[in-house]
């Protein structure tokens, strides 16, 4: 994460802003095995946080909303691809099989901050951790007496902020979609284009956001999904689930749940 903030107390922002980055990764990091979340995919059960637990019920939500697109047991999944590791591989079906049988968040149960997960699963809260955690630095930095973070109020200036979409085609270009003109908004892209490998026999490209019905990377010709909030961990879950869904499903779902979300959806 990047932060960058205007005003007196700007530096001690900054330092609590990182603080906050930094204790929050512990509780979530599925790579680091003294986390919060590493020990429930241990013991297959226990007790949470206060915001691993917001977390968790959000993500809980968003597979029902979602027709199971948001799938925080996806976990199995990734280390089965080789994502939690680096070592990629492309799995065998059997193999893949076995992990699909066990996955699906309506088998695990959250009870207040109690989570149990059911035989053979894992938890991943990669798909929205982010946008929990620009969320709370917008909290904290209100205490700050900053004049401005990027997008929360607006520039020193008054005026709104741009923030350029990413061309997915020329990811490490300067070239975007185009620019959004926004204040105190979240604004999260979900793209194949962060995290993949490619497979060195066959040529093709799989990346990290996978499809749980199918236990593949999700293929549906959509290339990028950015979701504009003010709630950032709405925005951070609905880009991976929208890019999961597709560009039909993902404009119904949009009619059905979007009175505080805009989305913007580029397909090939
Ligand atoms: P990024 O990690 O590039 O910011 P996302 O917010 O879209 O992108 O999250 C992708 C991450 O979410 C993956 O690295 C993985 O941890 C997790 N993930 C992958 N597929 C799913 C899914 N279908 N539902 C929920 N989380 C997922
Ligand atoms: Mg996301």
């Amino acid at each position: 994460m990047t932060v960058t903030c205007y005003g007196e107390r700007c530096e001690e922002a900054v330092e609590a802003a990182e603080h906050e980055i930094r204790r929050l990764d512990d509780l979530l990091s599925v790579g680091n095995a003294d986390s919060e979340v590493s020990a429930v995919n241990r013991d297959g059960t226990g007790t949470l946080s206060e915001d691993t637990a917001e977390m968790v019920a959000e993500a809980l939500s968003l597979y029902d909303t979602t027709g199971g697109a948001f799938d925080i047991t996806v976990y199995p999944l990734m280390e089965l691809w080789g994502f939690t590791t680096g070592d990629f591989a492309v799995p065998d079906a059997a193999a893949l099989a076995d992990v699909l049988a066990n996955s699906g968040s309506d088998k695990v149960t959250l009870d207040g901050d109690a989570v149990t997960l059911s035989e053979g699963q894992g938890i991943d809260l990669g798909g929205i951790a982010k946008g929990f955690t620009s969320a709370r630095l917008m909290e904290i930095f209100k205490e700050y007496d900053l004049v401005s973070v990027q997008c929360y109020g607006t520039k020193p200036d008054g005026s709104l902020w741009r923030c350029g979409i990413q061309d997915p085609n020329h990811p490490d270009s300067d070239s975007y979609l185009g620019v959004l003109s926004l204040a105190d908004k979240a604004v999260i892209t979900s793209g194949a284009y962060e995290r993949y490998f490619v497979d060195e026999t066959t040529g093709e490209t799989y990346h990290h956001i996978l499809d749980p019905k199918t236990g593949y990377p999700a293929n549906n010709g959509l290339l990028s999904v950015s979701v504009v909030s003010a709630n950032g961990m709405l925005a951070d879950g609905l880009s991976t689930a929208c890019y999961v869904m597709g560009l039909e499903q993902s404009i119904d779902y949009w009619r059905t749940y979007g009175s505080d979300f805009d989305l913007i959806l580029m397909d090939e």
